[in-house]
């Protein structure tokens, strides 16, 4: 397909729907003083959120399922008659959450295009031999009790349901009695195998989080895999003293250390092909006049393969003479191959681009369901803030990049 096509298609087809309803929700959750978006689990806001998209499905004449996690399902044809015939369904969709003072984009773009797609495919009269869903996940970003992907974890079991349960937010708050409180009933949360097997397929698009598609000049890209990533914990110790009394050569200063640790991680990160960001750090006591007694700071490294980024965390503990001790591996997430290369022919030979984000499509894929993406692009490249874009052109493109595919895959 040319891009003079898909422009033409998405002007007649989507863009009405569309821009609806990216109107719609477009005030919902934004924070004035930022215009960041604080769309947070299981919240007044997420209720609007996941009201609105249960009014969308109404007003489709689509069934919603709420599933044990509370992820939203909105089915087009009958998956149980799907799964009794031995096929299942075509999935698209994402999430609505945010991260704190997140952009518009990162979840809504998937969800709102999707709901655009079963529009597209009515408008051309398309009879789906699979049942078609619009997903929308509960809980991806992992912003108010910090596990990212919680609702695809919980379903698939790589989230235990008591842990889940008793996690805490800021003020206290289990999820347990955030989603009680938001009407969901916690007594079955765990694995869902009812719900994992109507989903034969699925396709999570996806605002992209960096500057792969403006270097390449396209729109629409299908991702390979997700980069592998972990998070390591250091620990740095020192002697607390007064700032103004003591001599430079007397002071055990962990504020040197961290200096380089952070030069050596940035260094090792170049040296591998790698990205390194030391983001979070604690000082004690944190104090102008003081050096600081203790610093533990926090490495988050990923790259293209896990022995790379496996050198660029031991270059960093071999430089600041501590361990740096592991709290968190996801290893390499490779898509479907044969799906992403279809997908990829189908849409004019897009593009498959890596990623360095973490997703729900990802969750579900080392579940073993088959699974890919699609990334629209964002002129900006940033991601996971109020700068986060993406051109309405492009968001159009995308709709129909994603019926084009959920077209061929229901077909
Ligand atoms: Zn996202």
């Amino acid at each position: 397909m040319t891009q003079d096509k898909m422009t033409a298609d998405a002007r007649t087809f989507d863009a009405v729907t569309f821009d609806a309803m990216w109107s719609a929700i477009e005030p919902i959750g934004r924070e004035a003083s930022t215009g960041g978006y604080r769309r947070y689990a299981w919240t007044r806001v997420d209720a609007s959120l996941r009201e609105w998209f249960a009014g969308e499905a109404t007003a489709r004449g689509l069934d919603l399922v709420t599933d044990r996690a509370g992820n939203q399902w909105a089915w087009w044809g009958d998956p149980d008659a799907a799964v009794a015939a031995g096929r299942s369904g075509v999935v698209i969709g994402s999430h609505l959450d945010s991260v704190p003072d997140g952009g518009a984009f990162d979840g809504p773009l998937g969800v709102v295009s999707a709901l655009a797609v079963v529009d597209v495919l009515r408008a051309r009269g398309f009879a789906p031999s699979r049942p078609i869903a619009v997903v929308n996940f509960m809980d991806e970003e992992g912003a108010r009790f910090g596990i990212a992907c919680a609702g695809s974890r919980l379903i698939t079991g790589k989230l235990d349901a008591d842990k889940a349960r008793g996690l805490r937010d800021a003020d206290g708050i289990t999820m347990a009695e955030a989603m009680t409180a938001a009407g969901h009933d916690t007594e079955h949360l765990g694995p869902d195998d009812e719900t994992l097997r109507r989903v034969g397929t699925f396709v999570e698009l996806h605002v992209e989080q960096g500057r792969g598609l403006i270097d390449l000049g396209r729109p629409v890209a299908v991702a390979s895999v997700i980069r592998p990533h972990g998070r390591w914990r250091i620990d740095l110790e020192g002697e607390a003293n007064h700032a103004g009394t003591t001599r430079l050569e007397d002071r055990r200063d962990p504020m040197l250390d961290l200096a380089s640790t952070v030069l050596a991680a940035r260094a090792a990160a170049t040296a591998h092909g790698c990205v390194a960001t030391v983001g979070k750090v604690r000082v004690e006591p944190n104090g102008i006049n003081a050096i600081p007694s203790r610093i533990t700071a926090w490495l988050d490294a990923r790259g293209p393969g896990e022995a790379a980024v496996r050198s660029v965390v031991e270059a960093v503990g071999r430089d600041c003479g501590s361990i740096a001790v592991e709290e968190s591996w996801t290893p390499e997430t490779v898509f479907d191959v044969s799906l992403a290369e279809r997908l990829s022919a189908l849409l004019d030979d897009a593009p498959m681009l890596a990623t360095g984000a973490g997703h729900d499509a990802g969750v579900l894929a080392t579940a073993g369901l088959s699974t890919a993406m699609l990334f629209v692009r964002n002129p900006t490249g940033i991601s996971h803030s109020p700068a986060e874009f993406a051109q309405r052109e492009d968001c159009h493109r995308g709709v129909e990049a994603l019926a084009t595919v959920t077209e061929a895959l229901a077909r």
